[in-house]
Parts: C-alpha cells; structure tokens; sequence
C-alpha cells in the first residue's frame, strides 16, 4: 500500500507543471487575475445577471471531476490525513461509494467524456474528437431549451479540449454544449491584453514579460477558447485595476505563470456567483503533477483538492442561489499504478489493475435523502443518468444505469 516514497527529483520545468501556490502574493496575482478574467466572459452590456426561472426540476448540479489518485492516497487508514475535509467534513454528510469503477479507457479526455455521457467512451486521448453521445449539458440544454450560460466546464486539465463541452451525436451537439473555460489560458490572454493596454507603464521590463507569456502560451497547447472574449477593460473598477496592475508586477516578480487548481477554483465561484448555472463541472489536476515524478506535489495536489472541493461546498452553502437545491459530487477519474508496477506506480494511470480502476464517489446536498455508505460497487457511467434524472431531463439510452440511492 506504501508508495515506497520515490524520492522527489528536482523539477526545472515546474513553471510549466500544474500549479501549486505557495505565496500570499502569488494567491493575490491569482486572485487579480480571476477578476480580470472574470470580467473578460461578461457579455457587453448585460454586467448584471438577469434572473431566469430554472429549468427541469429546478435542481442544480455540481460535479468536481479530480485527476487521478489512488485510494492509498485518499480514502485508506493512512491516505486519510491527506483529505481531512473530504474525510471529516463531508463524508458523514454524505452518500458515499466507496467503489466506483472506471471500466473504460484510464486517460483523461475519456474518462471524463464518459462520466459526462453515461456511456464509455472510447475516442482520441487528446481531446480531437467530441464524445459520440450526448453528454449531460447537451441533455439539459435540448431538453428544457435552456442558455448556454446555464453549463460550464472550468478545467485546470491541459488534456481536455473545448470538445468536453458537446459531443457529436446526431440531433445534439455544439448548438447544446456547455461553455468550457480553461482559466489558465484565460489568465494569460488576460494578461497579455493587460500589458498590450499600457497598464503596465511603470513596470520596468516589459519586455522580458511579454517573452514570458508567449513561451507560457506556447507551452500551454493555446489554441483558442472556443467563445467570444469581451474586451471589458472600460468596465474595470479603478480599485480592481489597481489590484491587477499590483498582481501583474507580482507575476513578473514570481517568474512566471503559475495558475492549477486555485485558479480553477476561483474562476469556478466566479461563475456561480455571476451566472449561477444549473450545472457546473469542474476539473482540478494539480494531482497530475505525478506524471512529472514527484510524489510530494502528487500529494499537496490531493490536499489542494480536498481543500477546494470544501470551498466549493461551502460556496453552496452560502450562496443563496445555491443553496437547498444543489448536489455536489466528488470523484476521481480513475486511480493510478499500484507501486511495483511495469510503468512506475504513481507516476501513471495505465495499468488494468483495481490500483487504477477502483476508485470512489462522494454525493452531497440535495439530492440525497440520507448519509449512508453503499459498498455495491457502481461504474462511473451510472453517473450520469442518475444526474439526468435528478436535473429532470428527457431521459435517454445509456450504458449506465441511474443509481436508485439518487433522488429523481
Ligand atoms: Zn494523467
């Protein structure tokens, strides 16, 4: 069960890896920016969200999707100190399975277009083809009519692709998708606006940033948003302006863009807070810091995880657009190699063993009657025809079968 504690190797391409904040000013650079982005994805002219009347049941859905971990480094006897929020905080609330299975292929854009679809899929690795059958937001877009702005994707997972959003199913499609914001990409673009705005004027060495952000755009498969970016500068409270240029100076000072899960994080309160959507997904993988060979960061990318799934609930809970009506759900996409495997135990999420594929779910909120534990092992695609019918939607054929402890 131990991970036999490789040893950490150094790391000269941390700039690139998944985030890990580590400073007060770095948290306020990130905070900064999660404005500025936050400002960029308002429609001109409509900064205040009008009031709609929900759609379907009325009921609202949260689902956080985290990278791989293992159950040795979650939920087992010695995994636990690594999620003191999910394991003392919100376990006893909440409907839990403690063997879900990933039966399908073990790689990011798979697995998530799976759980999203009810179905395995089984498409490229890298996101170049759209899942084959409706996912959940195309379901609940079609169904009631309702607006894009009411289904996000906000990943910090650079294996994912806009074609999260929509899959290629006959009758569904892009016209039914979700929005999806990848604010890593975001918050370089944002930037990068920023100093071509002249607001950097005082800074020292513009230049030096600008080389920066070009290699980070570079490094990071920018390829486009796939939605419209609102120039939104005008809008900017002179206070939030301020705080930018002040995060701005802090980010060439920190030596580059750092952005992972906390970014996610607070692009995804962001939208609750500005859209509040019937349904939000949200992808950390500060924990795929593992493919770089590091075990400790692997492990700070749990605890982050663990720490920003609370937050999410917690914003549920204050939220009176939340609150009451919503469910939020925690899972893996899958484990990883057990220690002592062929293609370096931790490091990758390959093998066909339980190490990989036995993982767990955690339901909360409103969609649950009750607190419980259930040991019957459930499959990822069960998830989402369970979600379907919790949101109301016309229900359609899948793999996966509605889970019978999930409200309808
Ligand atoms: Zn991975």
């Amino acid at each position: 069960m131990n991970s036999g504690r490789i040893p950490d190797i150094s790391l000269p391409f941390l700039a690139d890896s998944p985030g890990l904040i580590q400073s007060a000013s770095r948290r306020s650079f990130l905070q900064a920016a999660g404005m500025l982005m936050a400002g960029m994805i308002l429609p001109k002219g409509h900064a205040q969200t009008i009031p709609r009347p929900l759609s379907g049941t009325g009921h609202k859905v949260i689902l956080v999707v985290v990278g791989g971990v293992r159950r040795a480094e979650t939920f087992s006897p010695e995994g636990v100190e690594n999620i003191p929020h999910l394991s003392s905080e919100m376990l006893p609330r909440s409907l839990f399975y403690p063997h879900t299975r990933n039966e399908g292929v073990t790689a990011h854009f798979n697995a998530i277009s799976s759980i999203l679809t009810g179905n395995w899929q089984r498409v490229d690795d890298w996101g170049k083809l759209a899942p084959t059958t409706p996912t959940l937001f195309e379901q609940f877009r079609k169904g009631f009519g309702a607006e894009a702005s009411d289904t996000w994707v906000v990943a910090s997972n650079k294996a994912l692709t806009s074609q999260i959003g929509a899959s290629s199913a006959a009758d569904f499609g892009a016209a039914f998708g979700a929005n999806v914001v990848f604010p890593k990409q975001l918050m370089l673009t944002a930037v990068a606006d920023a100093l071509r705005g002249g607001r950097t004027a005082n800074m020292a060495d513009r230049s030096k940033v600008e080389a920066e952000l070009q290699s980070a755009l570079e490094g990071s498969n920018y390829e486009g948003l796939g939605w419209n970016v609102f120039d939104a500068s005008d809008r900017l409270d002179p206070r939030v302006r301020s705080s930018i240029q002040a995060a701005i100076a802090g980010f060439v000072q920190g030596g580059g863009p750092t952005s992972g899960d906390e970014l996610t994080f607070f692009m995804s309160r962001e939208i609750m807070r500005k859209f509040s959507p019937q349904l939000l997904v949200v992808a950390f993988s500060d924990v795929e810091a593992a493919h770089f060979g590091s075990y400790s960061l692997h492990v700070s990318g749990i605890r982050t995880a663990d720490r920003l799934a609370y937050e999410l609930w917690k914003e549920v809970e204050a939220n009176p657009d939340y609150r009451g009506k919503t469910t939020l759900v925690i899972l893996p996409e899958f484990g990883r190699d057990p220690d002592g495997s062929t293609t370096n135990g931790f490091f990758n999420h390959r093998a066909n063993e339980d190490s990989t594929r036995d993982t767990w779910m955690m339901v909360l909120g409103a969609g649950i009657d009750k607190p419980q534990i259930i040991e019957r092992p459930i499959r990822h695609i069960d998830l989402c025809p369970s979600l379907a019918s919790l949101l109301g939607c016309p229900p359609i054929t899948t793999q996966g079968s509605a889970l019978r402890e999930v409200r309808t």
